[in-house]
Formats: C-alpha cells, sequence, structure tokens
C-alpha cells in the first residue's frame, strides 16, 4: 500500500485554521487530522481524545522520556506534541496525515521528514485578525495585545513553509487547501505507486483487440 503524505498546517490564532482544517477533511477522503497531546486544560466543548489527548505535566514528560513524540514543543504556557505512532501507523495505511502544530514542531518534522508539504495559513489583513482575536469584546486591551504579540510572533516563520493560504474569503481559502492535497495525490511518485497494473498495461506494447 502506498504511504499517505504529511501535511504540516500552521497559523496564528485567529487565522480560521481549525475551521478550514476540519471543512477539509469532511470534504475529502483519505485525509485525517492527527490528534496532538496537550497539557492545557480541556476548554468547554472539546472533547478527551478527539480535540486533543489532555494529559498532566508528568504524562506528558514521561511521553517525552520514552521518544514517543514525533514533535514536541512548549507553546505559550503550555506543552504539546505529536505521537510519532499514531502517525506513522496512518501514513502506513495510505491515509493522508493533517498536523495542526506551530512553527516550532514544523521544524522538528520538516528535519525528520523533507517531503512533508508545509502550508501557513495567514489572516487577510492586520484589522481583521485584531477583530477575531477581541472575540466577543469582553477581553481586556492588555489581553488582547499579548494575543497580538503571539499571532506576528507565529506569522514571523511564514516563509519556512511551502504554501501561503491567506484566509479571506472562506470557501476560496478551502478550495485552496483541497487543491495542494489533491495536486500532491496526482505526483508521478504517487500515481506510480497506486496505479502500478495501470500503467503497466499501458505500457505492455501488447496489441488490443480491435
Ligand atoms: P490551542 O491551545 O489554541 O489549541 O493551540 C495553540 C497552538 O498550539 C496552536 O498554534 C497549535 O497549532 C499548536 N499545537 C497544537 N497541537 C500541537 C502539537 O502537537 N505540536 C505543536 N508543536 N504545536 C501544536
Amino acid at each position: 500500500m502506498p504511504q499517505g503524505t504529511l501535511f504540516i498546517v500552521s497559523a496564528p490564532s485567529g487565522a480560521g485554521k481549525t475551521s478550514l482544517v476540519r471543512e477539509l477533511i469532511e470534504s475529502l477522503d483519505g485525509i485525517q487530522v492527527s490528534v496532538s497531546h496537550t497539557t492545557r486544560p480541556r476548554r468547554d466543548g472539546e472533547v478527551d481524545g478527539v480535540n486533543y489527548h489532555f494529559v498532566d505535566k508528568a504524562a506528558f514528560e514521561s511521553l517525552i522520556e520514552r521518544g514517543e513524540f514525533f514533535e514536541h514543543a512548549r507553546v505559550f504556557d503550555n506543552y504539546y506534541g505529536t505521537s510519532r505512532r499514531a502517525v506513522q501507523a496512518l501514513l502506513a495505511a495510505g491515509q493522508d496525515v493533517i498536523l495542526e502544530i506551530d512553527w516550532q514542531g514544523a521544524r522538528q518534522v520538516r528535519a525528520q521528514l523533507p517531503d512533508a508539504v508545509s502550508i501557513f495559513i495567514l489572516p487577510p489583513s492586520r484589522e481583521e485578525l485584531e477583530h477575531r482575536l477581541a472575540g466577543r469584546g469582553t477581553d481586556e486591551h492588555a489581553v488582547i495585545a499579548e494575543r497580538m504579540r503571539e499571532a506576528v510572533s507565529e506569522m514571523s516563520h511564514h516563509d519556512e513553509y511551502d504554501y501561503l493560504v491567506i484566509n479571506d474569503d472562506f470557501t476560496t481559502a478551502l478550495r485552496e487547501l483541497q487543491s495542494l492535497v489533491i495536486a500532491r495525490r496526482l505526483t508521478l511518485e504517487r500515481v506510480q505507486a497506486r496505479h502500478g497494473p495501470l500503467l503497466a498495461a499501458l505500457l505492455s506494447g501488447e496489441p488490443g483487440v480491435e
């Protein structure tokens, strides 16, 4: 069975990454999001094992020691990591896999798997990002300013990625992400791996029946 492709998707908070990735995997077959481990508290509506594997710091550190992570990083005040075994199993089963991770994790993945396709999602403008980070308008100015600093810090790494998608119109951004996944599936190497018998038959040189 041909291996799937690993896609790295990063973005600052407020760029719409999670919604886009959710729609992307719903709209295409054969692609899944890897469920990360994190030490951050569960937010309302999040489900353990679906959004993240929620673990405490001691459990996270023991996973690091046992070499269970493909990549891991401290993002703001919490730890996040991708299970090596889970990702390898999906890729080996021919699934394309998306890692929704930050720039530090993306660097670690690229170093181990140069073939991974990396995509950075940007907001359409600074004003729109500020608007999205302000949420329902109940947060203090200092909190929003801190979120903005974190977003700018993440965006400063956009030039380490293969592709940039600007999420102005959601449908357009989604179509662009779908195009990247589909284009990758049509590379020579992937088609040869998937359609070996077809290519052999097409090239066999045997005369066909008129
Ligand atoms: P949040 O806590 O809002 O879900 O995520 C915060 C940040 O952590 C986001 O930038 C997200 O991409 C990043 N993140 C989530 N999971 C992982 C992971 O497994 N590894 C790394 N390096 N970053 C992650």
